[in-house]
């Protein structure tokens, strides 16, 4: 999935936004351009709060999930994958590369706008099972 340049766009904003250590208007414009309202929606979900980064311990292994209306929504962002609709139906079908999920925990990750929740090992395998039921 790894061959567009919405992403290395984004990428190349969201560092230039982390040097600076914030969105600056030309960033948010730049990103209006591109994304459109996949952007305006990514940027509620950041203003909202509602990307989450999982920690598992004692492994350390982390999960992204960005918290939906109705659902949660498991975010693989080395993969650029997401479970949603939108990427499922538009994403898969190369009319476009980056739901707004992604979208927002890759600002999220760069720029530290994210809560990081804390869970036992134990938990992950019950956590995983739920969050793929949500977004199966
Ligand atoms: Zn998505």
């Amino acid at each position: 999935m790894k061959n567009n340049s919405e992403s290395d766009v984004l990428n190349s904003i969201c560092h230039e936004a982390k040097a600076e250590n914030k969105l600056s208007g030309k960033s948010l414009t730049a990103l209006y351009d591109l994304f459109g309202q996949r952007f305006t929606k990514a940027l509620s979900t950041l203003k909202e709060n509602r990307v989450k980064k999982y920690v598992f311990k004692p492994s350390g292994r982390t999960v992204w999930i960005v918290i939906g209306r109705e659902r949660d929504y498991l975010i693989m962002p080395e993969a650029e994958f997401c479970m949603c609709d939108d990427f499922y139906f538009r994403v898969l079908d190369k009319k476009i590369h980056l739901c707004y999920h992604l979208i927002a925990q890759k600002i999220a990750g760069i720029l530290g706008w994210y809560e990081i929740i804390k869970e036992d090992d134990k938990l992950y395998e019950s956590l995983m099972n739920e969050w793929k039921k949500a977004t199966a």
